[in-house]
């Protein structure tokens, strides 16, 4: 196998673009193969190799990669122009197919990106309560904007410090954090700072250290805090949305929140992100009320399509039931293959999710922090040269597609025995 044509692209890459990609995760050391197309469970680079896929751009290509229903319905758009800078009957169509869906959306608004998704769902959750901070949880990602760029600190729920340069840390001091599935720790947080506190914001599953699954009872004890308090829950759903079932966890785990964003596979795998919630809380933003928000590209007619295009298919196909199956066999294979070999290394997942995680099974940041990284890293080279491609990083979700077949499935599980 030669990656000679990706290293050569990389050398170029890197004089125009900072580390030579587009997003740092996909800055593959010691350098990424660069793509050259995608069809179904397969990837394939500039060298002519190709790989079946795990990362699948991060979530969005739920169906595999170049779906034929997609790419009609993004085609069909296509002959009509791509972009009005007008509101359209699409985005009305997708509107009233999501909120029919997510038991806590009455009311919706399109963006383009996850990022922006909550960015603007904090700012509503603001100006709705008046109530300055808000409690996100470490390890949570939103995005990468200033408000949620917060790592975690110590083990201890701590104030945030700011994850980048170019953050002030004034930007960030309503940022307030606390550990995963530690419930005490959250209510001693949301009680004292109740009369400021606008929002928790949480992934229902942690998907972006992890999968790493809500103890039981854990999103419903939060919901009963955060109500409890008038602090109003917003579930991140960017990754679970669509991912554990048509109404994500919180129809997965039936606990509902005050608002939700949504991104990744409701685009179909075009750019979107969704903020909602009730209506007295959506009617606040602009034009209807008082919290601006605006976005040129927001409800681009090909992303609305194409997200129309993939919630039909994927509630007609009934894809979530054989996609859960297929994430069940696979985490029961690969603990099999993880027993087999005498590692106490830990297979995790829900749904078409999953990750061995080399260590302990984490329940929360910290835990995850305490696995071996660099021994995932050789680990993840080996099974590129196998021909699988894994998310390049401990911290990454695997998903697992609808275009994966039992052929797929078995190559994969081989290569996992021999590189383990
Ligand atoms: C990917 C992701 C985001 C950011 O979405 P972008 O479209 O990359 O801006 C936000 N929240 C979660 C949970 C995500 O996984």
């Amino acid at each position: 196998m030669t990656l000679e044509k990706s290293r050569q692209m990389y050398e170029k890459a890197k004089t125009l673009i900072p580390g030579g990609v587009s997003s740092p995760v996909r800055a593959i050391k010691p350098y990424p193969f660069y793509t050259s197309s995608a069809d179904g469970s397969k990837i394939k680079d500039l060298d002519g190799n190709e790989y079946i896929d795990y990362c699948l751009a991060y979530g969005p290509e739920i169906l595999g990669h170049n779906h034929p229903v997609i790419k009609d319905a993004i085609r069909a758009q296509l002959d009509k122009g791509w972009l009005y800078g007008t509101p359209t009957e699409l985005e009305v169509t997708l509107a009233e197919k999501v909120a029919s869906y997510y038991p806590s959306i009455d009311m919706l608004r399109f963006v383009s990106t996850g990022t922006e998704a909550t960015m603007s769902a904090l700012r509503l959750a603001r100006g709705f309560t008046g109530k300055k901070k808000f409690v996100k949880i470490e390890g949570g990602f939103h995005g990468a904007h200033d408000a949620v760029l917060v790592k975690a600190g110590s083990g201890a729920t701590t104030l945030g410090e700011p994850d980048s340069l170019g953050i002030p840390a004034d930007f960030t001091k309503y940022t307030l954090q606390a550990p995963y599935n530690d419930i005490e720790a959250m209510a001693e947080l949301v009680e004292s700072n109740r009369d400021d506190l606008a929002a928790v914001i949480i992934e229902p599953v942690l998907g972006n250290v992890g999968p790493v699954l809500p103890k039981p009872g854990y999103l419903e004890e939060l919901r009963k805090l955060t109500r409890e308090n008038d602090v109003l829950l917003i579930f991140d759903e960017v990754i679970t949305g669509f991912r554990l079932a048509m109404g994500g966890a919180q129809e997965y785990f039936g606990v509902v929140p005050d608002m939700t964003t949504l991104g990744k596979i409701v685009g179909g795998g075009l750019p979107i992100g969704v903020f909602g919630g009730r209506k007295e809380i959506m009617e606040m933003i602009a034009p209807s009320g008082p919290v601006y928000q605006a976005g040129t590209f927001s409800g681009s007619p090909c992303s609305v399509a194409a997200g129309i295009a993939m919630l039909d298919y994927l509630k007609q196909e009934n894809v979530h039931e054989k996609l859960n199956t297929t994430g069940d066999y696979l985490r029961n294979a690969l603990s099999e293959i993880v027993s087999d070999e005498g590692l106490d290394y830990t297979v995790c997942g829900i749904a078409s999710m999953f990750k061995i995680f080399f260590g302990a099974e984490p329940y929360n940041y910290q835990d995850v922090l305490k696995c071996d990284k660099e021994g995932y890293l050789a680990f993840f080279h080996r099974m590129l040269a196998s021909g699988i491609f894994l998310p390049p990083s401990q911290f990454e979700t695997n998903f697992v597609s609808a275009a994966h077949s039992e052929e797929d499935i078995e190559r994969t599980l081989e290569a996992y025995k021999e590189n383990l």
